[in-house]
């Protein structure tokens, strides 16, 4: 393959906040090296379609602070088809793309691994998801600012559970992972915290509860991630609302406003090192790889490992949020 010239950049998958500083990194490391840069709309269906833009350093001014993506996200069917990749790749060669970044999760890098094995234009993800599961990172744009967004909630709940006497089990996003619920849960001091990695785990919910909740406090907040093995917040409350009579049992799903928001500090600098870290591993001939962050420095990791690897919760935490609710 000769060298890179002009590259694309797409999100794909859920959005994160963050994914906007991140075009920009991509955007204006190319500039820098004199590469052309094509947005592609819509993720992978944007490559089917051929809907590509051309893009420059003023397109990706005042982007920094958004959350959302300007190029838009999708989930595409067609790109999980042998025809659909094809016609991605026809359309790739017609516009003259060297090499793709991705922006996106673990699925968006499953059909970026695929690609590459049947396709000779590199592709290279930066992992962008609220749900900091991606295996091989310690951190995934979105994350902390998702985060920040439930702690501030949760805040807000605390304050009117206790003037009520009010036990409330609050929902946070996390289908496979409960990162978000894990550290909101510590960062709240929550009562308790139910999470899908102790799934499976025989587990008597009414006695966590009890062991957060020793000295009859004013107010209970039990985080629940949406993936638990129980069922949403709401199976867990009405299971549990006969054992706990003197509270007023509420349930309170923060849901889709945990993907919005200005992106945190952190994730609008880790996210510019990463779009800047993708296009230089693009220069450096890498494929089929993942740009992440482990230990402070950038690493690569190959889209095989990432996604087929599955990244666990510190245990150490689960004991700590334990303990500190004595
Ligand atoms: P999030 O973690 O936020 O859900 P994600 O990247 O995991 O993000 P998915 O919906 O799983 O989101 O995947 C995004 C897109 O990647 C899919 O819509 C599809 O186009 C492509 N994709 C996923 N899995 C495959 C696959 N096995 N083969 C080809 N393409 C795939």
């Amino acid at each position: 393959m000769g060298k890179i010239k002009k590259i694309g950049v797409l999100t794909s998958g859920g959005d994160a906040p963050g994914m906007n500083a991140a075009i920009r990194a991509v955007v204006r490391t190319a500039v820098y090296n004199k590469i052309e840069v094509m947005g592609i709309r819509q993720g992978y269906q944007g490559m089917i379609d051929a809907n590509f833009n051309e893009m420059n350093s003023n397109s990706v001014s005042d982007i920094i602070q958004r959350g959302g993506t300007i190029l838009k996200t999708a989930r595409c069917e067609k790109f999980r088809t042998p025809e659909g990749r094809k016609k991605a790749y026809d359309n790739l060669r017609e516009a003259q793309i060297d090499g793709v970044v991705v922006i996106g999760g673990d699925g968006s890098f499953t059909g970026a691994r695929i690609f590459n094995e049947e396709y000779d234009i590199p592709f290279v993800g930066v992992p962008g998801t609220i749900d900091n599961d991606i295996y091989g990172t310690d951190y995934t744009i979105g994350y902390d600012t998702a985060l920040n967004t439930v702690v501030e909630a949760v805040d807000k709940i605390r304050d009117t559970a206790s003037a009520h006497n009010r036990m409330f089990f609050v929902e946070v996003m996390g289908a496979e992972a409960g990162f978000i619920a894990l550290y909101s849960g510590i960062a709240t001091g929550a009562e308790a915290i139910l999470i899908p990695e102790t799934r499976g785990e025989s587990r008597d919910l009414k006695k966590m509860i009890e062991t957060g909740n020793k000295r009859k406090k004013s107010s209970n907040i039990i985080i629940v991630a949406e993936g638990e093995q129980e069922g949403g917040a709401f199976a867990i409350a009405e299971k549990l609302k006969d054992d706990f009579k003197e509270y007023d049992v509420r349930v309170s799903v923060l849901g889709h406003l945990q993907r919005g928001g200005s992106p945190s500090a952190i994730d609008r600098v880790n996210a510019s090192r990463l779009g800047h870290a993708a296009v230089e591993a693009l220069l450096d001939d890498q494929k089929s790889v993942m740009v992440g962050i482990q230990n402070g420095e950038i690493s690569l990791v190959p889209f095989r490992k990432a996604v087929k690897l599955h990244k666990d919760v510190n245990h150490d935490l689960i004991t700590l949020a334990e303990i500190l609710s004595v």
